[in-house]
């Protein structure tokens, strides 16, 4: 059965314009279920055609689903909790690990671990190093298989092995699954995911600093590099000769922006087809999980963070092209008032009172082609 977080994102606008504060609905649908933010903070839900959503997500929140809080556990040293031998076989063990996600033992936790969504795209891209990789976005539980050795990954935090050799095949496999996972965990703070955060689009809340920069077990977020903005300068430098290849990933996808941005400005756009960023995505999950590259996590889990507005810049532009087909013409103008603006990364990020459907859609899809090309500017300058 789908979680409470789940049930209420699904029942979001899904446009991720940022509106409500939140760089995502995701985000959203957290701080609401946890009444940290109300539904008149997303101004998408107050239009005509969203009061379905907006009227489930009341009775949602009206209701008794409210889920407890949850206290964060003790977590050993290493992040193993326990090694037993597995019952099916005798040469082999089970282990218990979790992935912490910077809430200090003791302390409540808001929310689950992991994003269901995040945390089944970064799975995914598992599929070359391990065999049998699943994971349901609903339930938000990963499973991969790998030399004989079964692993579960659960909403929690929790990775569960079994079937391993000894304790040094545990550690290097959790070394893997953690750095390539630790983006999916969710701040305690905002109720945001940590690659949301390392795209710099979510303030703090209730706080000066998001908790979810403790995150990692083996591993540790550089926080002060991740405030600050990611650059193309960067990424030369500390990654050698690993850095032609993200950089031509991320160059690919801007190009792909820029073009569509130009198509919906000169009208010569008719349907346009966001370039998948699962490449992108994956390659950066291959570097961020190669041993060589340790230490360069926050590096490289900004640069995916990147990746992720652009493409999500990519399917607004998909929206507005879609906007733009459903409209009158003569109301073209202001619409594209919005892209043109977007395109040079001045659009503000607050929306005039108006009941015009079109107009606060258009504008909601705009402040993501806006937010891509803000964080391109830091990028190559
Ligand atoms: S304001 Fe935008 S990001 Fe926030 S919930 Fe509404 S549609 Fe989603």
């Amino acid at each position: 059965m789908s979680s409470i977080w789940v049930k209420a994102w699904m029942r979001t606008p899904k446009v991720n314009c940022g509106l409500c504060g939140r760089a995502a609905c995701t985000g959203f649908a957290r701080a609401l279920v946890v009444g940290q933010l109300g539904l008149d903070d997303c101004p998408i839900l107050g239009l005509l055609d969203y009061r379905n959503l907006r009227a489930e997500l009341e009775a949602m929140i009206n209701g008794d689903s409210t889920p407890r809080m949850g206290i964060a556990p003790e977590l050993p040293e290493g992040g193993v909790l326990f090694t037993q031998p597995c019952k099916d076989t005798n040469d082999r063990v089970m282990a218990e690990l979790s992935l912490h996600n910077g809430v200090e033992p003791g302390e409540s936790m808001r929310f689950a671990v992991f994003d269901p969504r995040t945390l089944c795209d970064l799975m995914n891209c598992l599929q070359s190093q391990f065999d049998l990789v699943k994971c349901s976005r609903d339930l938000g539980y990963g499973r991969a298989d790998v030399d004989e050795m079964n692993i579960t990954v659960l909403q929690d935090g929790r990775i569960n092995m079994r079937r391993v050799k000894n304790r040094d095949q545990v550690m290097n496999v959790f070394g893997k699954l953690e750095r390539a996972l630790v983006g999916a965990t969710i701040c305690n703070c905002c109720g945001c995911d940590l690659l949301s955060i390392l795209s710099g689009c979510v303030e703090p809340v209730d706080g000066d600093r998001h908790t979810v920069y403790d995150a990692g077990t083996n591993m540790s977020i550089d926080e002060k590099r991740a405030q600050l903005p990611i650059r193309r300068a960067d990424v030369e430098l500390t990654l050698d000769e690993n850095a032609e290849h993200a950089l031509n990933l991320i160059r690919s996808l801007a190009d792909h922006l820029e073009s569509g941005m130009a198509q919906l400005l000169d009208g010569s756009i008719k349907l346009f087809r966001a370039a998948s960023s699962e490449k992108a995505r994956c390659s950066l999950v291959e570097l961020i999980t190669n041993p060589s590259l340790y230490g360069n996590e926050t590096l490289l889990l900004k640069v995916l963070a990147l990746v992720r507005v652009v493409y999500d810049a990519l399917c607004g532009i998909s929206e507005l092209a879609e906007i733009l087909t459903f409209t009158p013409k003569e109301a073209h103008d202001a619409i594209l008032k919005f892209v043109s603006l977007a395109q040079s990364g001045e659009l503000a990020l607050q929306l005039e009172a108006t009941d015009d459907q079109t107009h606060v859609l258009a504008y909601a899809h705009s402040l993501r082609l806006n937010r891509a090309v803000r964080l391109l500017q830091e990028w190559v300058r």
